[in-house]
């Protein structure tokens, strides 16, 4: 099992994809847990629900975005990520809910460094 990515790595990726820059995430996603890239497009999967701002295809090993804009959503990337991820691992595409944690967690380490890099350009305490 590849190790849990560091908040530092966490951070990047999803200022990566704010840069716009989804599909460079997707290869850091992809390195670190040494998987396949799974590709990534703007289209509609039949079947899919309503609501949904994306969708992954296990047979396509694609990520469609129902919206172009939402390709530069970190939450809807990894969300979807995840869930290419565990075809991986050889078991079902995981729950929506660990989708969402996946996603979360790295949207809480994006957001902690965010506020740290703020306070250092302020008054620094000792120690
Ligand atoms: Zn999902």
């Amino acid at each position: 099992m590849v190790s849990e990515p560091d908040d530092r790595f966490k951070a990047l990726v999803v200022a990566t994809i704010l840069d716009s820059q989804p599909e460079k995430a997707l290869t850091l996603l992809s390195k670190h847990f040494r998987v396949e890239e799974p590709k990534l497009s703007v289209g509609v999967v039949k079947g899919h629900s309503k609501g949904v701002r994306a969708v992954y295809s296990a047979s396509r090993k694609e990520i469609l975005a129902v919206r172009r804009e939402y390709l530069y959503d970190p939450h809807t990337i990894l969300h979807e990520f995840y869930h290419h991820l565990r075809q991986f691992a050889g078991k079902h595409r995981g729950t929506e809910k660990h989708a969402d944690l996946f996603a979360i967690s790295f949207i809480n380490a994006y957001n902690h460094s965010a506020s740290r890099s703020e306070l250092g350009s302020g008054e620094r305490a000792e120690g």
